[in-house]
Parts: structure tokens; sequence; C-alpha cells
């Protein structure tokens, strides 16, 4: 069994173990593969272990892999900083965005979403560490973000989404996922439906489980350390 297969068997068994603590279903926790800066060839490999799910960064790697990929059935989640300039193409080839923190940037994917494709699937980002973090919208300015987002005909606003600056050990951890789960909940009661956290890596997804993550986004615990080389 070569290493992405067995990498995949052992997230899936410590979100099994995570969900189980929890109390929670474990099929109610999506493993996204987060396969920025490997190749074809590793995405197959998940592939045919049966993940379904990647999350890529950079839109021109993206789009060579899915030309790479084409025969294979992927849902495709851009999940890294998204350029005005890039909406189009962004918007035109992902299933799910996960970065969305301005309503400019909203209302560009959704003008663009061509109409043969359902609506774009849509998390919102929010800054829940601290210190100076330079994406995501501010807690306090959420809400009227997600109330705009909403509205956009070709969007579907699914949830949060967080990146908490890295902690050591678990409690810490889960304070960030903790206070997303709650604004989340927030504007749930505003009448707004929210159905996704996606919040958890590879250093924290057992503590992003236990605050109730539906998306983890994993990359090093499945595919290995990453080599950014001289292009990235
Ligand atoms: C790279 C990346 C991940 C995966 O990180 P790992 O630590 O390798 O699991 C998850 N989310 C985002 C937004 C990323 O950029």
């Amino acid at each position: 069994m070569n290493a992405i297969v067995s990498n995949l068997q052992a997230v899936r068994h410590v979100i099994m173990q995570a969900a189980l603590e929890a109390k929670r279903e474990p099929a109610d926790i999506e493993l996204l593969a987060v396969s920025k800066t490997f190749t074809p060839k590793a995405i197959r490999e998940a592939y045919e272990a049966g993940q379904r799910e990647f999350g890529e960064n950079y839109l021109q790697e993206a789009l060579d892999k899915m030309a790479a990929l084409e025969d294979l059935k992927i849902v495709w989640h851009f999940i890294g900083p998204i350029q005005s300039n890039k909406t189009r193409a962004i918007t035109e080839n992902f299933a799910w965005v996960h970065g969305v923190d301005r309503l400019k940037i909203a209302q560009r994917l959704s003008e663009q979403r061509p109409l043969d494709l359902p609506p774009l699937n849509i998390c919102l980002q929010v800054n829940v560490s601290d210190e100076e973090s330079k994406s995501g919208v501010e807690p306090g300015q959420l809400l009227e973000l997600a109330q705009e987002v909403s509205k956009l005909p070709r969007l579907k606003l699914r949830g949060l989404m967080a990146i908490p600056a890295p902690a050591d050990d678990e409690a810490n951890q889960r304070k960030p996922f903790a206070q997303l789960r709650k604004l989340s909940h927030k504007i749930v009661e505003r009448g707004i439906t929210l159905d996704t956290l996606s919040m958890g890596m590879s250093h924290d997804y057992v503590a992003a489980i236990k605050e109730g993550a539906t998306i983890i986004r994993i990359g090093t615990a499945i595919f290995g350390a990453r080599d950014y080389g001289e292009n990235k």
C-alpha cells in the first residue's frame, strides 16, 4: 500500500475516533484533501482510495490539474486567497469557494457563474484569531456580509471558514473554532441557513471536529510535507 493510501486510512480513522468522542456522526464530517503543490498522480492515487473532494489554493496550478484529471469525478474547492481578476476562472471551474471575505468578490463570483452550473457554494472566511491576519472578515462585520451574500442569485451561502493561528494544545486550538461555531449560530438565528463549518487542518482537525467542523481541510497528513520549490 502506498503512503497516500495509508495516510488517508489513518486520517479517516482519527476522524472516526474524534467524532465518537464528540458524539457526532463521522458521516457529518467531510474530508477535503488539500492537494496544492502535489501532482495529478498523487491526486489520482487518493481518488482511487475513495477520496472525491479536493482543495486547491493557486488558480493556474488547479486548472492544469483539472485538465490532467478530466476523467475523474472530482469536486473541486478553491481555498486560496481570491484576487478579483481571477473570479471568472474560479467561478467557472470550482464547486466551492472557501475564502470569501468581501462583498465585491462575492458579487463577481455570482455575476460570472455560468448559468448551466448549479449555484457556487460559498464559505465566508472569518478572522477569528486576535492577531493581525490579512484575510478574513472581522467578526463584527460578518453578519452584514452574510446577509448580502445570501441574496446573491448564483451563490449558495453554505457557512463559515477560518484559519486560526497555530496553537500547541487542544484546549487552545478549540477556542477559535468555538468562536466560529458561535458566530455561525448567531447568523442562523437571524434566519440565514448555514450548514457548513470549514475548519481544521492537519495539526488541529481533532480540535475542530470537537467544535463542530463539517469540512476539515487536510493536506500534509494525507500527501506529506509540501515542497514549494521555486515557483511558489
Ligand atoms: C494548505 C491549506 C490547508 C492544508 O494544510 P495542512 O496543514 O497541510 O493540512 C488547509 N486550508 C487552507 C486554507 C490551506 O491553505
